[in-house]
């Protein structure tokens, strides 16, 4: 048994703010304080703040994806180490920066064996992924018949043969356009399936995705990523999910106005307005980094825009019955326009949105830039002069085209913590870790107080994952093994003969060439229930 004494604890979903309390482990799991406790160790938390783990919810670190980022970084050695690294360093990098549960962003089905082989290396953390699947031949043909069971079962399949934890839509139906040589030009263009449309598969999956009870629910990705004026067009995607439960992930990439002239103008304070108010929907930032970065992303069609955009090379993969996996190298430069605008406009959403347990700290590792800039975006966050420093180095359209100069408001400490743990996990649907009550993993993060907010949350003192500590000072310690959470939503099992002659019908992927097969078991994986 281990207690920790003289903490300032903070535990968002009991209310606990900063106060001074013990918090006693045993085994894995946080447990009442004994009433006689014969033997156990004390960690001194005297000076230190103390709360739950820090949850990633979306971040590209693992699978074939990968591989093209490395292709375009092996020169730069710079740019791979902070953009690309090994998994091993990425969960270390993680786990220093005191994050225990971490979420890749995306995995095709048929290529999900890359992503778990990755993920099998990220040792401590516990890890998982989340299946694309907005342009599965399978699901759309399901999809644009509309029957619901056959939706929940091609669902469940893919899920079962990829591993995945959640459902990934990356501006759905647009891929398999795309491969037609045709673009979507709004939410009710017809795919080329029917009268498929994407408000359609959006609306489907978002419905059936929720009727399964799956612990996360939607991850969705929507159209028109990155361009200038989307704010019209996400503002009607969030229309379009009529208040039903789904995560909006990197909205800073669409909450664009435009200046007339083709450029680019923070839209953060109507897109926060039409938003706040819906309770079932959470999202997370994408915040950009000034620097190197690298776009990742399985949106064909809005990657084809931005390498005409840049005119920079890319590499495009394109996979046959889904979509594709594409990347192209991006530069924030401090003295470019629209990447002084992008900045503001992420922090603005940030500073603008009321409740952190709804919106989340992320870059879009490596879309943004490296997730290792976390402590840098926190101190921006708490810190107003810190913010105003950087607004001012970079170009003046960044103060002129956005409204964060009127944005007054200092994030608390507590607003930190919950918008990176207690909210992540609570969106994931992760019941056993983003608090402190009695029975939750022991998953906590310490942290000297200090002066500098940014050195504070570079260096927890320690980290404890399920129980054990496993980063003291800065160094990794033990060999604990983490899990791969992942979900197997229950369905019609004699739906598969059906998948099975679509497959046959449509494409020439058969359900053995799918990464997991049908019956293989993903190495150290955790079910996670479905309600
Ligand atoms: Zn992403």
């Amino acid at each position: 048994m281990i207690v920790i004494r003289g903490a300032e604890v903070y535990d968002y979903a009991h209310g606990i703010r900063g106060t001074v309390q013990d918090v006693w482990v045993e085994g894995e799991r946080v447990v009442a304080a004994p009433e006689n406790p014969a033997r156990y160790e004390v960690i001194d938390g005297k000076g230190c703040i103390l709360a739950p783990a820090g949850v990633e919810i979306h971040s590209h670190f693992a699978g074939s994806g990968l591989d093209s980022v490395r292709r375009f970084l092996s020169s730069n050695f710079m740019a791979l180490d902070s953009l690309a690294p090994s998994p091993e360093i990425v969960s270390e990098r993680y786990l220093r920066l005191g994050y225990t549960t971490l979420f890749d962003a995306a995995s095709s089905p048929l290529l999900s064996q890359s992503t778990h082989q990755d993920l099998d290396r990220m040792k401590i953390v516990d890890r998982g992924t989340y299946t694309l699947m907005g342009d599965h031949t399978v699901l759309l043909g399901a999809l644009a018949k509309g029957n619901a069971s056959e939706i929940r079962d091609t669902i469940a399949w893919l899920l079962q043969v990829s591993g995945g934890y959640a459902v990934k839509l990356v501006n759905p139906g647009s891929g398999f356009a795309w491969k037609n040589s045709s673009t979507l030009s709004g939410l009710d263009d017809p795919i080329g399936w029917n009268d498929l449309t994407q408000r359609k598969i959006i609306q489907r999956v978002v419905a059936a995705v929720n009727r399964m009870g799956l612990p996360h629910p939607v991850h969705l990705h929507a159209r028109r990523l990155g361009q200038p004026g989307n704010q019209v067009d996400f503002l009607k995607t969030i229309k379009a999910l009529e208040g039903q439960r789904a995560h909006l992930c990197h909205i800073q990439f669409y909450a664009y106005g435009s200046d007339g002239k083709g450029g680019y103008t923070s839209a953060a304070e109507q897109v926060v307005k039409l938003i706040e108010s819906s309770q079932k929907l959470t999202f997370d930032v994408g915040q950009i980094i000034p620097g190197p970065a690298m776009a990742i992303t399985a949106d064909t069609s809005s990657m084809d825009s931005l390498r005409r955009m840049t005119a920079h090379p890319w590499i495009s993969c394109q996979l046959e019955g889904e979509g594709g996996i594409n990347a192209l190298p991006l530069e924030y430069l401090p003295s470019d326009p629209t990447s002084a605008v992008q900045w503001a406009t992420g922090m603005e959403l940030l500073l603008r949105f009321p409740d952190p347990t709804r919106m989340f700290l992320t870059t879009d590792h490596p879309n943004g830039g490296p997730f290792m800039a976390y402590p840098q975006v926190i101190e921006w966050l708490m810190n107003r002069e810190s913010r105003d420093e950087m607004l001012q180095s970079l170009h003046p359209a960044g103060n002129k085209r956005s409204g964060l100069s009127g944005c007054h408001r200092e994030y608390s400490l507590e607003d930190v913590l919950a918008m990176t743990g207690y909210g992540p996990a609570k969106s994931l649907g992760l019941t056993d870790r983003g608090h402190l009550g009695v029975g939750a993993l022991a998953e906590l993060r310490c942290y000297r107080k200090q002066a500098s907010i940014k050195a504070m949350f570079e260096n927890p003192a320690w980290v404890m994952h399920r129980g054990k500590l496993v980063v003291k000072n800065g160094k990794i310690q033990g060999s604990l093994q983490g899990r791969t959470l992942l979900v197997r939503p229950s369905w019609d099992r004699e739906r598969s003969k059906a998948i099975h002659s679509s497959l046959s019908r449509w494409i020439s992927f058969q359900p053995e060439h799918y990464a997991l097969g049908e019956k293989h078991q993903v190495k150290d994986g955790l079910e996670v229930p479905c309600s």
